[in-house]
């Protein structure tokens, strides 16, 4: 009896253990969210299932909330706004804690990478790279939480001093995609947590698990309960609800066109800050004095890295007309060669599709390409090979032959397709390269110092790299022009995003002035 009373005991501590954690043992990993500091089920006491895209199997369930959870959360910002325990701390102890943050991401980089690659399928040579990388957004924004500093006006009236004052704008609610679910946080968060904000994160209803074991960290950093909550689902249940509700001061999106054009319109009813950081249909450039190894290099990192899934895809490969074969015959040849499989494997160089909509969707866009007449050089269907096994894996796909009016060229596909434009001189390669919609990133490739310098002023794209591709940091402004979005992440002004400014006007006159006029 003694031994079952033991046995008892461990088996009721260790459920209770893993209920404070966050999540409870079921076959599934069941997750909970994270509301005021406690893991809590949702309102409805529903679930979804998240996917493991290496073998399309379900690993997780993830609570499916609503409304009331998105109310819930709310309340705990707001709340979390006015305690002494946040608003009471100076920007140097905000700054302090930022640093631990960064600290306690730095230790749990791996665990992290590995359930992104769980959830995303993305490579674990990439995600662990990524989520170790995380921290130093928190080292940055921390460093930079006591250095904005309002300033004494040369106001122009007499008898009086006025000067402004940097606040938080009050609840930010940040909602981010699939595909890069902890980074696209991180660049939000970062800046809103060290201008004082509190927050409420709505991650993929795909890739939710990352974000959820993030509040642990966050947690075990000192954060006070209310400052950080994440509550999870879909788009138009509870996204939505948190873009409309009235003590939301301010919502920061990554995600899909359409999408952000719906939060952007549900916000505007009350007049929020809104930032929005959306598609993208890239062209990466090659002149023909480029080194070409190089280019081919930067082309494949364009569009096969991260299977394509990635906004900044260069997925419009525009080549010079007098290196145009050569080029694309060496592409092909390196394209080729790519290994894919299971993305936990170091080795592997091109993973699943994150989603099986998406899987599809792209699979879509390669009958479109046929369709309107481009030549498929490479792949240009699923992957069947053994070491696929059942993931949702499309071929490294590349189509030539194609015109800057298909829609290939013009819609995002966020998969591994590319498409090769020729052009014949610097004025089209300029021209193509902004007939699009988009205009978030764009690449050169030259030998020429006045090409490198000349050709990114014409460009209407919120990032240009020249003789690379696909560099990010939390130094440099990101963003994008056109329809790519609104606003700026990363980089000092990107704290400016979350704080408003107030002039605060003291008059030092002994006599108050005639009443009736405005001084
Ligand atoms: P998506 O628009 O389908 O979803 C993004 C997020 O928005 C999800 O959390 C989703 O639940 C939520 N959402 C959807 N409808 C909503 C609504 N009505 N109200 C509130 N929230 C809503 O995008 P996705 O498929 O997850 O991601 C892929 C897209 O994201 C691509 O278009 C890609 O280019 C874009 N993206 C952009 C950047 C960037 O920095 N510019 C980075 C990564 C991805």
């Amino acid at each position: 009896l003694r031994v079952i009373c033991i046995r008892i005991f461990f088996i009721v501590h260790f459920y209770k253990f893993r209920c404070l954690e966050g999540y409870v043992m079921t076959e599934l990993k069941t997750f909970q969210i994270f509301v005021d500091g406690k893991w809590q089920n949702s309102k409805s006491g529903e679930f979804f299932e998240s996917f493991y895209p290496f073998t399309g199997k379900a690993w997780a369930r993830i609570p499916r909330c609503n409304e009331s959870d998105a109310d819930l959360a709310v309340g705990a910002a707001l709340n979390a706004l006015e305690k002494p325990e946040w608003s009471g701390l100076n920007a140097s102890q905000r700054g302090h804690l930022l640093r631990r943050l960064g600290d306690i991401i730095e230790k749990n980089a791996e665990m992290l990478g590995q359930l992104e690659v769980q959830d995303n399928g993305k490579l674990i040579a990439e995600m662990g790279m990524q989520c170790k990388y995380l921290s130093q957004w928190f080292y940055y924004y921390g460093g930079l939480a006591d250095k904005i500093e309002g300033s004494v006006l040369p106001i122009d009236k007499p008898d009086t001093f006025t000067y402004t004052r940097h606040e938080p704008l009050g609840v930010c609610v940040m909602i981010t995609p699939w595909n890069s679910p902890l980074l696209l946080l991180t660049m939000k968060l970062a800046p809103a947590l060290a201008a004082g904000n509190t927050v409420v994160v709505k991650p993929s209803e795909f890739t939710s698990a990352s974000t959820l074991e993030l509040a642990k960290l966050v947690k075990e950093a000192g954060f006070p309960d209310g400052v950080f909550n994440v509550v999870t689902g879909y788009g138009p249940e509870v996204g939505e609800a948190l873009v409309t509700h009235p003590n939301v001061a301010r919502v920061a999106f990554t995600g899909g066109p359409a999408s952000g054009a719906r939060v952007y319109e549900k916000a505007a009813s009350s007049l929020k800050k809104v930032s929005l950081e959306l598609g993208g249909k890239s062209p990466n450039i090659i002149f023909d004095d480029c080194n070409m190894e190089n280019a081919v290099k930067g082309a494949i990192s364009g569009i096969f890295a991260a299977t394509g899934q990635t906004c900044i895809a260069g997925s419009r490969l525009l080549v010079q007309k007098t290196i145009h074969n050569e080029f694309v015959d060496k592409l092909v040849e390196f394209a080729r060669t790519a290994k894919m499989g299971d993305p936990m494997s170091p080795d592997t160089q091109v993973g699943p599709v994150t989603t099986l909509p998406q899987f599809q969707k792209i699979l879509g866009y390669m009958d479109v390409a046929r369709e309107d007449g481009a030549e498929c050089l490479l792949g240009g269907g699923r992957a069947i090979a053994p070491e696929c096994g059942d993931g949702w894996f499309v071929e490294p796909t590349i189509f030539a032959g194609v015109h800057n009016k298909m829609r290939i060229a013009q819609e995002e596909v966020f998969g591994p397709v590319l498409s090769i434009i020729p052009f014949e001189d610097e004025d089209e390669a300029v021209e193509i390269a902004n007939d699009v919609i988009y205009g978030l990133a764009s690449g050169i490739w030259t030998g020429n110092i006045r090409r490198a310098i000349e050709i990114p002023k014409r460009i209407k794209s919120g990032t240009v790299w020249v003789n690379t591709y696909r560099a990010l940091s939390y130094i440099a402004p990101f963003g994008g022009y056109k329809q790519s979005g609104l606003g700026r992440e990363n980089g000092q002004k990107a704290i400016e995003e979350y704080m408003q400014t107030k002039a605060v006007w003291i008059s030092t006159a002994t006599e108050t002035p005639n009443p009736f006029i405005m001084r």
